[in-house]
Formats: structure tokens, sequence, C-alpha cells
């Protein structure tokens, strides 16, 4: 145990985030790599992403194996099995299929990894050939994740996205010829410029398409975007994007995908393993410029910019900008709030604690919300209705346990 208030060598920190470095995950965590670049930036997205250029890839990979090497000398790190690694961005399709291969086997040298373990890699369709995908699966990728947002090329250009709705089909293609037997497809809706027979319709074709699993976002204005800055004239009014997500959840329900979480959609045995752990309020570390962690009970995040990233790495330090200390009724709040997300819902239990003081507020709520049709308390578990899940923000807020 490190004391409070002691620097750890690694972290230079002292404090909740030594221990946290120092004492790791209590249980089996999922890695997260992100990789930084992307072609272009896309003018609703706010990750943190750097332009691609040739000359920046080499210090980079070099940078995120020596942060992984720090991990490395942790005691925790060889008696920690990892049961899931992410590969995201950015674009990591963009790094070669050695290098993706190189970091596997250098998180199986830091970490035991459980055998079967899933390892996703998120792609674009750009540069997508059967050969790269081949290599990739070859260096030990399990799942594919793939951008696709739509498959209207008005709309793919009005996302300011690099590829076209052909690209996009002959990507999906190349994964399957390559033995891809894992593939999610990405998809927007509420897009500027996108009607609900058109997003139909590039549903209805991913869906012949046979994928394993679906992620279907809204499309969000995000503060500090391109489209957060301008106006958008032809978003899809509020009656529309409801009717696109009806149409989402009736057309997936009836083609075989269960809803088991608000966006995310999979044909039995393939739900992602690595998305679960943040919706369950799991341990994961992540890795890179940006990138979250979330150890015992302290959440932290590393430094974005990548010259500082790598500037700390260069001290042998881990680096690490920010963290905080989550106190139990915060933690209790944000496993309640995204398990409500999920289909399987959250056990009563986590609700009897946080009103622990307030037993009769909580027979309340849950009796209105069962009377509305928004929410169901069967036996031990509460979980959100067909009509519930369209409040979920709003009813997770009011499930929050007292402060
Ligand atoms: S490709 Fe993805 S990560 Fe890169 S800028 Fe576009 S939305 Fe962001």
């Amino acid at each position: 145990m490190v004391a409070a208030g002691a620097a750890d060598p690694l972290s230079g920190a002292a404090g909740p985030l030594a221990a946290a470095t120092r004492e790791g995950p209590a249980g089996t965590p999922g890695i997260y790599l992100h990789c930084l670049f992307c072609l272009r930036r896309c003018p609703y997205c706010d990750f943190n992403v750097a332009l691609y250029r040739e000359d920046r890839i080499a210090p980079f990979l070099d940078a995120l194996h020596r942060e992984l090497a720090l991990y490395g000398r942790e005691a925790w790190a060889s008696r920690t099995a990892v049961e899931s690694l992410f590969f995201g961005g950015g674009t990591p399709s963009l790094l070669e299929p050695a290098a993706i291969g190189g970091l596997i086997e250098a998180v199986a040298r830091t970490f035991p990894v459980q055998p079967g373990a899933e390892i996703t890699l998120e792609a674009n369709p750009e540069r997508l050939t059967r050969e790269r995908l081949l290599g990739y699966r070859a260096a030990g990728v399990t799942r594919l994740s793939l951008g696709v947002q739509a498959l209207d090329d008005r709309v793919l250009a009005r996302l300011g996205r690099g590829h076209t709705a052909e690209e996009a089909r002959r990507a999906f293609g190349a994964a399957r010829a390559a033995g891809f037997a894992a593939v999610s497809v990405d998809l927007l809706y509420a897009c500027p410029g996108q009607d609900l027979a058109g997003w139909g319709r590039g549903l209805a074709e991913v869906v012949g398409w046979g994928p394993e699993h679906l992620s279907c976002y809204a499309l969000t204005l995000e503060p500090g975007t391109a489209f957060a800055r301008r106006p958008l004239q032809d978003l899809p009014d509020e009656e529309t994007q409801l009717a696109q997500y009806r149409a989402m959840v009736e057309g997936l329900g009836a083609a075989g995908y269960e809803q088991y979480e608000i966006s995310n959609f999979a044909r039995p045995g393939h739900r992602s393993v690595h998305n679960q752990r943040y919706w369950r309020g799991e341990e994961y570390l992540g890795l890179g410029p940006g990138a979250h962690s979330f150890l015992g009970a302290v959440r932290f995040a590393n430094l974005r910019s990548q010259l500082r990233y790598r500037a700390r790495l260069d001290a042998g330090l881990l680096p690490i900008e920010s963290w905080e200390r989550l106190s139990p009724a915060q933690r209790l709040g944000e496993r309640i709030v995204f398990g409500l997300r999920l289909a399987e819902g959250i056990p009563r239990t986590w609700l009897a604690e946080g009103f622990a003081a307030a037993p009769a507020t909580l027979e309340r709520l849950l009796a209105r919300y069962g009377e509305a049709g928004l929410l169901l308390a069967e036996g031990e578990r509460v979980r959100l209705t067909e009509a519930g899940r369209l409040l979920a923000d709003a009813i997770g807020a009011d499930l929050l346990p007292a402060a």
C-alpha cells in the first residue's frame, strides 16, 4: 500500500493516484490503446486526434511501448489477466499490421492475456484492403469495428467523411474475405441531409451484410467542433430523429439483433466484451495520448498533446495529466446511470444502497416509473422498458444516490 502523500516514482504523483498506479486493478481489466491519427478531422468529432503523417508514427509507437513498459515494472502487471484489448482512436487501421502486432505482443509480454481475449481494432474504410486485414488477423486481432456511418454519399460528404458508400461496402467484403468472423458496423442517424427513408435504406443494406454487431448513435453537436460552431440547416427535426431511432430498434430486433445497450445491438454471443466494461463500471487501463483509465476508485487521464505525452515518457514518468478519486456515492451513481443503459439493467440492491437514508423515496420513484411503463422492477433487478430507454438520462439522474 502506498501511503497517501508518498510520491510514486513512475507517475511522480502522490496520494490516491500513486496508490492506483502502484496497486493496479482489483479485478480483470480491459486495456485501451489510443491510436491518435486520422487522415482528416471530421467536423462532428471531439476525440483527441492528430493529422496522420508518416514521420509521426515511429515516435508515437515508441512512446506507447514505453508507457506500457512503465506499467510492466509494477508488481501487479504479471498477476493481472487481461480479457479485452481495444485499439481505438483516431483511426487505428492507419497503423500497419506489423505495428499492431508489435503492440499486441508487447501487451502480452506485460500482462497475461486470457486465452480467447477479445482484441478489437477500429477501422475506417479508407486503405482497408484484404491483404491489410489478413495482416491484422495474423497479428492477433479478433474483432473489427468498421466506421461506415452512412451509405449515402451525400450524407457522407456532409459528415466530412473521407470515404464513399462503395468503399465502405468493399471494406466490409474485404473483412469477410480476410476471415473476420466478428465485425461491428458503426452508423450515425440524425445526420444533416438524412431523412427517415434514407436512414432506413442504409440500415437495411447493412443488415443484409450480416454483421455480428452494430453501434448506432445519434449525431450530437459536441462543443468545440466545427458542426457546433456553424449552424446546420438540414438536420432532421426531433420527430424524424425519434422515428429513425424507432425504425432502428424495430428493424434490428426483427433481424435478430439484441439491443443489449441503448445504442448497441448484437447477435447472440457477440456483445462487445470491452465496451460492456465501461457500462458496468469495471476497471480499464488506457494508454496513449488523452486515454482515460479507471483503477480501484481512481479515474485518471493522460496528457492529450502528443508532444507533452512523449516528453513525460522521456523523463521516465507516466504521462498522467489529471485524476480524481470517486467517492463510494459517485461510483455507485455512475454504475446506476450507465447500468440502466443495459438491457440487463442493474441489481436492485444498488438502488437500495443509494437510497439507504430514504427508502420510501425510492419506492415512490420505482412505483411512479413503473406505472408510467418506463421501468420494470422484477425480483432482484431493475431495468428500463423500451419507452424508458428514451428517457434513460433523466431517469438515471432521478435514481442517483443522495450525495
Ligand atoms: S475518423 Fe473518427 S476519430 Fe477520426 S476525426 Fe473522424 S470521427 Fe474522429
